[in-house]
């Protein structure tokens, strides 16, 4: 054994900078932290988009430390997915308050639990909900700042954080930029709602379009993503009249090779339809 210590410098943090006030965190699903998260400066503080899980919260808090020198006086929550949700405890355990909108804290009291056994395997200790909830818009003039609520939409309580002085508007999961399509299955979800979320997030005008997860993006994200759940809600209410599986090879490939960004490849698409199908079923009691 020799004792000469090993000197592991810690990997930067992938952040991108879109602004004097705005950095964004690259979610990263290969190592199970897929959530994108934004850092807003404001005079005094910083306020942080999306916790991410605790291991990537712990991360970007440091960095915060280091690189703005400021605290975190809010996180905002897209909404209460735990991928969105499980790193709140470290930014209210340095002093934080946690903003959702209207119905977030119940959704995650309620629903976090299930979410985070399919997410993590296991339901945690604790979880922290948001304790200040909005509807409408809650403004941080400081740091350009905008938050909107949408939902319902992908879940009950949706929030956009939208920065118009730059133009980057942060959707959370109502579009997502990678190739894992998206999440239709909250018993929440509300698809006309959805579309009518991103009709509004289209009407900003966005330069930049950060999705919750995957890439960053223009204004075509929110299109493409529009007109892909418009086409499969319509499917699949005319599905949902028929009773069985109705998911077939011939769908399957027309959605794959119409919307491939989203509908992704079979398996992933046959989840979307199936999740869908069953909003559309819910819709007919
Ligand atoms: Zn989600």
């Amino acid at each position: 054994m020799s004792n000469t210590a090993q000197v592991v410098t810690p990997e930067p943090e992938p952040f991108t900078r879109l602004g004097d006030r705005l950095r964004v965190w690259q979610g990263d699903l290969s190592r199970h932290e897929q959530t994108n998260v934004g850092v807003v400066r404001g005079d005094d503080a910083v306020v942080v988009i999306d916790a991410n899980f605790e291991s990537a919260a712990r991360r970007i808090l440091a960095d915060i430390a280091e690189a703005e020198a400021l605290p975190v006086s809010h996180v905002v929550n897209t909404h209460y997915h735990v991928d969105h949700s499980l790193g709140n405890g470290v930014y209210v355990a340095a002093g934080a308050t946690v903003i959702g909108g209207a119905g977030q804290r119940r959704e995650l009291l309620d629903k976090g639990p299930e979410d985070a056994v399919i997410q993590v395997g296991a339901v945690p200790e604790r979880f922290f909900p948001a304790t200040l909830e909005f509807t409408g818009t809650m403004a941080f003039p400081e740091a350009g700042l905008e938050l909107q609520t949408v939902g319902p939409a992908h879940t009950l309580g949706d929030v956009v954080a939208w920065l118009p002085e730059i133009g980057v508007l942060f959707v959370g999961d109502l579009a997502v930029a990678w190739s894992h399509g998206n999440n239709f299955s909250d018993v929440d979800a509300d698809m006309e709602g959805w579309i009518r979320a991103l009709s509004h997030c289209i009407a900003l005008q966005p330069a930049v379009v950060v999705p919750a997860h995957g890439r960053l993006a223009g204004v075509d994200v929110l299109t493409g993503q529009r007109d892909f759940i418009e086409e499969l809600w319509a499917w699949s209410l005319d599905e949902a009249e028929i009773e069985g599986e109705a998911i077939t090879d011939r769908t399957t490939t027309h959605f794959v090779e119409r919307y491939p960004e989203f509908a992704v490849e079979p398996e992933r698409f046959a989840e979307m339809a199936r999740s869908m199908l069953r909003a559309a079923r819910r819709t007919r009691v």
